[in-house]
C-alpha cells in the first residue's frame, strides 16, 4: 500500500495566505496558533504539546513567525513550512519569556489597528498559555482561532482527500481481517488490541480508538472494550480508526458471530433494526450533495429510523466532519444549517440502541463532491455474519 503523496509545500503557503486574509477581514490583530491540528494544517509542523511555548503568529500584515523553544529549532525548520522558508523561525532561550515575545509581535501589528486588539487563539491551546498571553496582552480581546481556520479546514483539497481515502481503505482492510478471524471466546479488550496492531500494520500513525462492543454492550454508543468474553449468537459493533499521514479514519461495521451454528443467527428484530440503520446510512449518504444543509442529511437518516418506529433509540447526531481531527466541522446534526460544499468530508453513522439487548451502528466517511457524494470506505455495509 503506497502512501499518498505529501501535501506540496506551496499549499502551506496558500493556507497561510488565506488565514492572513481572514485575520485582516475579521479585523483581528493576529491569529496565534499553538501545537495542534491548526498548526499542522498551516505549516505541516507536528510538534508535541509542551509547557514550553511553540506558537505560530499570523499577523494581520507582515511575516508569519513560528516561535519555538531553542531545542525545537531543528525539527521546526524541517517542517514543510520551515523548509520552504514560508515562516520565519524565532527561537527563544530557556531564560526568555516566550509569551512576552509573542505579545510583542501582536502589539507591533495592533499598533496601527483598533484598540483593544482582538486576537484569535487556536481552540486547543492550553489554558497555561492562554492565561499567560492574556497577562501579557491585558487589553486584548481573545476569540477562538476556529473563527479563522474552520472555514479553511472544512473544505479538503485533493491531497487531503487522498490521505482520507488511504486511511479509510486501511481501516476497511482491518475490519475484514477482524471479521475473518477468531472472535468467540476472546475478550473485547483482546480484540481491541488486535485492531490497534492491525491499524498500525496497515499504515496508520496511531490507533486512536477501537470500540469492540459485543452482545448487550453493542447498545452502548461509546463503549470501551471490556473484559467481556464474546459468545456465539451475538452481535459485535466494531468502530475503529486513527490518523494516517495525519488524516483520520473512522469506520463502524456490524459483525454477528454464530459459532458455525445457523440457529445462532440474528433474530428478527435485530434484522429489522439493522435494515433500518443501513437504509438510513445509504439514504443520508445519497442526500449529501453540494448546497444541501448538513441538518437536512441528519433529517433524512432520522426520518427513516423514526418511520420504522425507533426514532427515540437513535440518540446521537448522524455524523461529524473529519480531517486532521477525528471530530471537526461540519457536524451533521439538527440545527446546523451549513450548506454542504464540494470537498467537505464527514461521517454518516446512524444507529439504533436497545438497552440491555443490542444495538446497531454503521459508519462510512463520505466526501461531498460536485458530482455527488462519494463514500471513501469500500467495505460493504452488510451485516457480517461469521462463524467467529
Ligand atoms: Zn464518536
Ligand atoms: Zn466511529
Ligand atoms: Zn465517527
Amino acid at each position: 500500500m503506497a502512501a499518498p503523496p505529501a501535501i506540496p509545500a506551496a499549499r502551506f503557503g496558500e493556507r497561510l495566505e488565506a488565514a492572513q486574509g481572514r485575520v485582516a477581514e475579521r479585523g483581528l490583530a493576529a491569529l496565534l496558533v499553538g501545537v495542534g491540528p491548526d498548526l499542522r494544517y498551516l505549516t505541516g509542523y507536528r510538534a508535541m504539546p509542551l509547557e514550553r511555548l511553540t506558537m505560530l503568529v499570523v499577523p494581520r500584515t507582515g511575516p508569519y513567525r513560528l516561535v519555538v523553544p531553542r531545542l525545537e529549532r531543528t525539527p521546526a525548520g524541517r517542517s514543510p513550512a520551515g523548509e520552504a522558508g514560508l515562516v520565519e523561525i524565532v527561537a527563544w532561550d530557556e531564560t526568555d519569556d516566550a509569551h512576552a515575545l509573542v505579545a510583542s509581535f501582536v502589539n507591533a501589528t495592533a499598533a496601527d489597528g483598533a484598540s483593544p486588539a482582538r486576537v484569535a487563539v487556536s481552540d486547543t491551546l492550553w489554558a497555561l498559555h492562554v492565561l499567560r498571553l492574556q497577562a501579557e496582552l491585558p487589553n486584548a480581546v481573545m476569540e477562538l482561532g476556529s473563527t479563522v481556520t474552520s472555514d479553511l479546514r472544512i473544505v479538503k483539497d485533493e491531497a487531503e482527500i487522498a490521505f482520507l481515502r488511504a486511511a479509510a481503505e486501511a481501516a476497511d482492510r482491518v475490519i475484514g481481517q477482524i471479521a475473518a478471524g477468531r472472535l468467540i471466546g476472546r475478550t473485547e479488550h483482546d480484540v481491541a488490541i488486535e485492531v490497534r496492531d492491525r491499524l498500525i500494520a496497515e499504515g496508520h500513525d496511531d490507533a486512536d480508538f477501537a470500540i469492540v462492543a459485543s452482545g448487550p454492550n453493542s447498545a452502548s454508543t461509546h463503549h470501551e472494550a471490556s473484559d467481556r468474553v464474546i459468545a456465539a449468537g451475538e452481535p459485535i459493533v466494531l468502530d475503529i480508526g486513527g490518523p494516517l499521514g495525519g488524516y483520520c479514519s473512522d469506520i463502524t461495521r456490524m459483525v454477528w458471530v454464530t459459532g458455525g451454528n445457523p440457529a445462532n443467527g440474528p433474530d428478527a428484530e435485530f434484522r429489522r433494526i439493522f435494515d433500518l440503520v443501513r437504509d438510513a446510512a445509504s439514504e443520508a449518504t445519497s442526500a449529501a450533495r453540494p448546497g444541501v444543509a448538513a441538518e437536512r442529511v441528519d433529517a433524512v437518516a432520522r426520518g427513516i429510523i423514526e418511520a420504522g418506529g425507533y426514532g427515540e433509540r437513535f440518540i446521537h447526531r448522524t455524523g461529524h466532519g473529519i480531517g486532521l481531527e477525528g471530530h471537526e466541522e461540519p457536524y451533521v446534526v439538527a440545527g446546523n444549517p451549513t450548506p454542504l460544499r464540494a470537498g467537505m468530508a464527514f461521517s454518516i453513522e446512524p444507529g439504533i440502541y436497545l438497552d440491555g439487548r443490542y444495538g446497531v451502528r454503521l459508519e462510512d466517511i463520505v466526501v461531498c463532491t460536485a458530482d455527488g457524494p462519494v463514500a471513501l470506505n469500500r467495505a460493504p455495509l452488510d451485516l457480517l455474519v461469521v462463524d467467529g
